[in-house]
C-alpha cells in the first residue's frame, strides 16, 4: 500500500483529538525538558570528578583530602537518579493517559460517524464487517501509538540529543562538529535499513496472516479433510507456507544484523574520533583531562535517540499506512445518509414508483423501469425467483438506497423530501433472520420502543404469541435472547414490531429460515401484525402469497405481471409457473392423498 498522507498532514489530522488534552501535553513537555537537562548531569559530574581527582593527585594529595569529592559525586548522581525516576514515571503516566484518552475519542468519533453513513457504504466490497473492523482497530492502534511514541520516545530523546550537542559545541567547536557529522551518516543508514526491511516486513506480516488463516481453515474444514483423507496434502500446504516464512525471516534478520553492525561501527568510530580529538586538545593544554569523559558521555546522549530511530521510523510508517484508511472512513462525508425535512402529520403508506431504475454500487442493474402502486392498508406480495430484486425494492422504500432515476413517493410526497428518521419510525421491517442483540428477551423487545414499560413489553409478546413460552423459561423475560430457537427469535422480532407499532410493515421472507412447525406457529403472529396496516410481503410460502390482496411478480429486476391471485394464475405466465413449482415441491398430490386416506380410514 502506498501512503499518500505525509507526516505533517497526519499531525494536522490528529491535532483536534489531542487538543482537548493540552494540559497533559504541557506537563509532558515540561517533564521532558527537565529530563533532558538531567540526562546531561552524568557527563558534567564525571568531568568534575576526573578533573578534581587529577588535580589532587598532581598536588601530591590522596584520599584524606578527596572525601568531599566522593561525597559530592554520590549526592549529585543519587539526586539525579531520584529525579529521573520521578520524571520518567510522570512522563510515562501522562503519556499513557494521553494515549488512552485519545484512543477512546478516536474510537467514539468513528463509531458515531459511520453510524450515520448510508447502507451502500457498508455493502461496498472493501467495507465488509471484518475488513472494516480491522481497518478501524489498526488505525486507532497505530495512531495512538504514534501519539505515545512522539511524547514518550521521540521528544525526550531528541531534546536530550540537541542539548548534548549544544553542550559539545559550547565546549569546543571541533568536537561538536565531529559529533554532528556522525548524525547524518547514522540517519542515512537507518533510512536504508528501514527501506530494505519495509518490503520484507510486509511480506512477513502477510505470511503470518496466511499461516494463521491456514490453521483456521484446517480447523473449520476438518470433517471434509478427514472424509477425503487429505491430511497429508493439508500438512504439505502448511509446510510450504512455513518454508516461505522461514526464508523471509532469515533474510530480514540478516539485513537487520548487517545494518545494526554497521551502525554500531559508525557510532564507535565517532567515539574514537572524539576521544582522539579531545586527547589532542588535552595534550595541547587547551582542555582538562576530564573533558574526555565529558565528551564521550555527551556523544552517547547524541547517538542514543538515533539508535532507536529505526524502530520509530517503522512505527511512523505503519501509522501512516493504517491511518490513511482510518481517516478515509472518518472523513467519508459523502457517505452520510441524505434526509429530507418533511414530516407529514400522518403516513399511511401509499407508495408510488414511477420509472424507477436502480444500480448497486458495484454496477449491478438490480431494478429496471419499475412502475407500481402499493395500496395503503392492504397486503401486497412480491413474488419472484431469488435474485429478482424483491429485497432491493424494499430497501429503496425504506430509503436504504436511492434510485438513480425515477421517482418514489409516499402519500404523494417524494420520498427524498421526507425526513429519513421520521420515515423509518413509521416502517417496521421483519427480515428472514431477525437480529437478536446480545441481551435479555425484555431488552430485545424493548428495542422497538426504548421507553416501553414491562406491561407494554408483555402485551407485545402476547400479540406475537410468544409470551406463554417466555414465562415458562427459568428466567422468564430476563433470559438471554440468543438462547432462543430461530422461530422464537422471529417472534421476539415481531413483538418488537408490535411495540414499535408502525403503520407500514415490510416482511422479507419472514419464515424462510424456519421449519414447518415454527412456520405454522408464527403464522398467527404474522396475521396479527398485518391487521390494519400497509403490508408488503416477500414470501416463498403459498399460504402467505394467497393471503395477499395484490401481487407483483418480478423477474430479473423487472415487474412482469401483477394482479390478484386468481387473475394472475389464469394468465398462464411467470406467476403460474412459480406457483405450480412451489406446489409441486410441496408434493401436494401425495399430501392430499395422505389426508384423503386418513379420512377414509376413520370413516
Ligand atoms: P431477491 O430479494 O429477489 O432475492 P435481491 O433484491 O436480494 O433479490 O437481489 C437482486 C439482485 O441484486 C441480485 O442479483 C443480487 O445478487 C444483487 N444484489 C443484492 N444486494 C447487492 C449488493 N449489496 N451489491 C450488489 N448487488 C447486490
Amino acid at each position: 500500500m502506498k501512503n499518500t498522507v505525509n507526516l505533517w498532514q497526519l499531525f494536522k489530522k490528529i491535532r483536534p483529538f489531542v487538543a482537548p488534552y493540552r494540559w497533559l501535553v504541557f506537563i509532558t513537555l515540561i517533564l521532558t525538558l527537565i529530563g533532558a537537562l538531567a540526562a546531561q548531569v552524568n557527563a558534567l559530574t564525571l568531568q568534575y570528578a576526573v578533573d578534581s581527582i587529577n588535580q589532587l593527585l598532581s598536588e601530591g594529595q590522596g584520599l584524606q583530602h578527596g572525601w568531599h569529592i566522593l561525597i559530592t559525586i554520590t549526592a549529585i548522581l543519587l539526586g539525579k537518579e531520584i529525579l529521573n525516576t520521578l520524571i520518567q514515571f510522570g512522563q510515562k503516566l501522562f503519556g499513557e493517559k494521553l494515549r488512552i484518552l485519545v484512543s477512546q475519542d478516536l474510537a467514539q468519533s468513528i463509531i458515531e460517524k459511520f453510524l450515520t453513513y448510508r447502507l451502500a457504504f457498508f455493502t461496498q466490497d472493501d467495507n465488509q464487517a471484518g475488513k472494516l473492523q480491522t481497518r478501524i482497530d489498526r488505525g486507532i492502534g497505530s495512531l495512538t501509538r504514534l501519539v505515545q511514541i512522539f511524547f514518550i520516545e521521540i521528544l525526550p530523546l531528541f531534546t536530550s540529543a540537541i542539548i548534548a550537542l549544544g553542550l559539545m559545541f559550547y565546549a569546543n567547536f571541533w568536537v561538536g562538529l565531529v559529533a554532528l557529522c556522525i548524525v547524518p551518516i547514522y540517519f542515512l543508514l537507518t533510512f536504508r535499513q528501514a527501506q530494505k526491511l519495509g518490503n520484507w516486513r510486509r511480506n512477513l506480516r502477510d505470511g503470518r496472516e496466511k499461516k494463521s488463516q491456514g490453521i483456521l481453515s484446517i480447523i473449520n474444514s476438518i470433517t471434509v479433510i478427514k472424509s477425503f483423507n487429505r491430511e497429508k496434502i493439508e500438512a504439505d500446504k502448511q509446510l510450504s507456507l512455513q518454508r516461505d516464512l522461514i526464508q523471509n525471516q532469515m533474510q530480514t534478520r540478516q539485513v537487520s544484523f548487517l545494518f545494526d553492525g554497521l551502525k554500531t561501527f559508525i557510532e564507535q568510530i565517532g567515539v574514537v574520533l572524539i576521544i582522539i580529538l579531545t586527547a589532542y586538545f588535552v595534550l595541547a593544554g587547551q582542555m582538562s583531562i576530564g573533558m574526555i569523559m565529558y565528551h564521550v558521555l555527551l556523544f552517547n546522549n547524541v547517538s542514543a535517540p538515533i539508535r532507536s530511530l529505526h524502530r520509530i521510523y517503522d512505527e511512523i510508517n505503519d501509522a501512516m499506512i493504517y491511518s490513511e484508511s482510518f481517516f478515509k472512513i472518518l472523513e467519508a462525508d459523502d457517505e452520510i445518509e441524505s434526509t429530507g425535512s418533511l414530516k407529514p402529520a400522518h403516513l399511511q403508506g401509499e407508495f408510488q414508483l414511477k420509472n424507477v431504475e436502480f444500480f448497486y454500487p458495484n454496477g449491478h442493474h438490480a431494478l429496471k423501469n419499475i412502475n407500481m402502486t402499493i395500496h395503503p392498508n392492504k397486503i401486497t406480495a412480491l413474488v419472484g425467483l431469488s435474485g429478482a430484486g424483491k429485497s432491493t425494492l424494499i430497501s429503496l422504500l425504506d430509503k436504504f438506497y436511492q434510485p438513480q432515476s425515477g421517482v418514489i413517493s409516499i402519500d404523494g410526497v417524494d420520498l427524498q423530501d421526507i425526513d429519513t428518521a421520521y420515515l423509518r419510525d413509521h416502517i417496521g421491517l421483519v427480515l428472514q433472520k431477525n437480529h437478536i442483540f446480545q441481551g435479555t428477551i425484555a431488552e430485545n423487545i424493548r428495542y422497538g420502543k426504548t421507553d416501553a414499560s414491562m406491561d407494554e413489553i408483555i402485551q407485545a409478546a402476547q400479540k406475537a404469541s410468544i409470551h406463554d413460552q417466555i414465562i415458562k423459561l427459568a428466567h422468564g423475560y430476563e433470559t438471554n435472547a440468543l438462547m432462543l430457537s430461530g422461530g422464537q427469535q422471529q417472534r421476539i422480532a415481531i413483538a418488537r414490531m408490535f411495540l414499535k407499532n408502525p403503520p407500514i410493515i415490510f416482511l422479507d421472507e419472514p419464515t424462510a429460515s424456519l421449519d414447518a412447525i415454527a412456520t405454522e406457529q408464527i403464522k398467527h403472529s404474522l396475521d396479527e401484525i398485518k391487521q390494519g396496516r400497509t403490508v408488503i410481503i416477500i414470501s416463498h410460502s403459498l399460504s402467505q402469497i394467497i393471503d395477499a390482496d395484490y401481487t407483483y411478480v418480478m423477474q430479473d429486476g423487472e415487474i412482469v405481471e401483477h394482479g390478484e391471485h386468481y387473475t394472475l394464475y389464469q394468465q398462464q405466465g411467470v406467476y403460474k409457473n412459480i406457483f405450480d413449482a412451489m406446489a409441486k415441491s410441496l408434493n401436494i398430490d401425495k399430501i392430499a392423498k395422505t389426508f384423503e386416506e386418513e379420512e377414509l380410514h376413520h370413516s
